[in-house]
């Protein structure tokens, strides 16, 4: 670190996904040294906890301390974790089955790891280091490939009972919706993720509609580069996709009563293109109904401003001892 200027105690952080590892030292001020990244290698569970303990072992080093220097490991995990027994117990992007991961890390490295899903570990990272510092209670929604939600309940992460707590990407919410990969019809990742942001806007295009979209390959991010240029159809889905996204958003508001809702994941990096029909559609509910009213306060959805850093800093909140 930069004049060995940093706030004790240094964790390392590792944000385990299914095409990269990244790894870096972090400060009790979420300051972030020594990054790296290695492509995921995912030929078997144990050539993945490999590249995991490369990442580490690559992230001291490159911050220039010492082994000794670090208090402990936090992993975030895509998939079914348990952090009590260490275990990665389901993970289709890693092809995981009841992994122990923290025993074997720990006879590698030498040093304490911590292991959460990667959602709810991001969760934390925003109450440790992004706009929900210090705050209590936050939900963190994650909107990318698949959606998947996490709560902070008086400042810990709310799990249920297996760790399922926040899994809303599966929750119903049209039942006349499109088919999910799960087998249910309209569940929320059916209609607002960045896949199915896509094929909402092919499906318009299939009726022949006009668009600057016509005749290219379809994305999330496509549908809101056209929306921001003021493509009807564009305009159009994002304000369908926006609709959906406020009433899960009061939904949870009015279950969990938090400070703040943070955004992250892939698909609402869009900026305020994602954003605003999320907000005008919240806003018209807050009118309605003032019983979301009460809980609806000014900033209080925000997309995270910890950015590609979302990773590695909430697996270092899990390290980290809570000031
Ligand atoms: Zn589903």
């Amino acid at each position: 670190m930069p004049g060995k200027d940093y706030s004790l105690p240094l964790v390392v952080g590792v944000d385990v996904g299914g095409t990269k590892i990244a790894a870096a030292v972090v400060d009790a001020e979420g300051r972030i040294s020594g990054r790296v990244r290695l492509p995921t290698e995912a030929s078997s569970p144990q050539a993945t906890l490999d590249c995991i303990a490369r990442a580490v072992d690559g992230s001291i080093q490159e911050a220039g301390i010492a082994r000794n220097q670090i208090l402990e490991v936090g992993l975030g995990i895509p998939g079914l974790v348990d952090p009590q027994d260490g275990i990665g117990i389901n993970s289709v992007n890693l092809s995981w089955q009841n992994v122990p991961v923290k025993v074997r890390l720990e006879a590698r490295l030498h040093l304490p790891c911590t292991i959460e899903n990667d959602v709810k570990a991001a969760a934390l990272g925003e109450t440790r280091f992004g706009s929900g510092r210090g705050l209590d209670n936050l939900v963190f929604l994650s909107i990318g490939t698949g959606i998947a939600a996490a709560i902070i309940l008086d400042r810990r992460i709310y799990r249920g009972l297996n760790g399922m707590a926040g899994e809303i990407g599966h929750a119903m919410i049209r039942p006349d919706g499109p088919l999910c990969k799960c087998g249910g019809y309209g569940c929320f990742e059916a209609l607002a993720s960045g896949p199915a942001i896509a094929a909402r806007a092919e499906k318009e295009l299939q009726n022949h509609r006009e668009s600057t979209l016509t005749g290219m390959k379809v994305s999330a991010e496509s549908v809101y580069t056209a929306a921001a240029e003021g493509d009807a159809l564009a305009l159009e889905v994002a304000r369908a996709v926006g609709e959906d996204v406020a009433f899960v958003i009061q939904f949870m508001a009015l279950a969990y009563e938090p400070q703040l809702v943070v955004l992250g994941g892939g698909v609402p990096r869009a900026g305020r293109t994602f954003l605003d029909p999320v907000i005008q559609a919240l806003d018209r509910q807050a009118e309605e109904n003032w019983v979301f009213k009460a809980v609806y306060k000014p900033g209080f959805l925000q997309v995270t401003k910890l950015g590609g850093d979302i990773g590695v800093l909430g697996a270092a909140a899990l390290a980290a001892p809570s000031q």
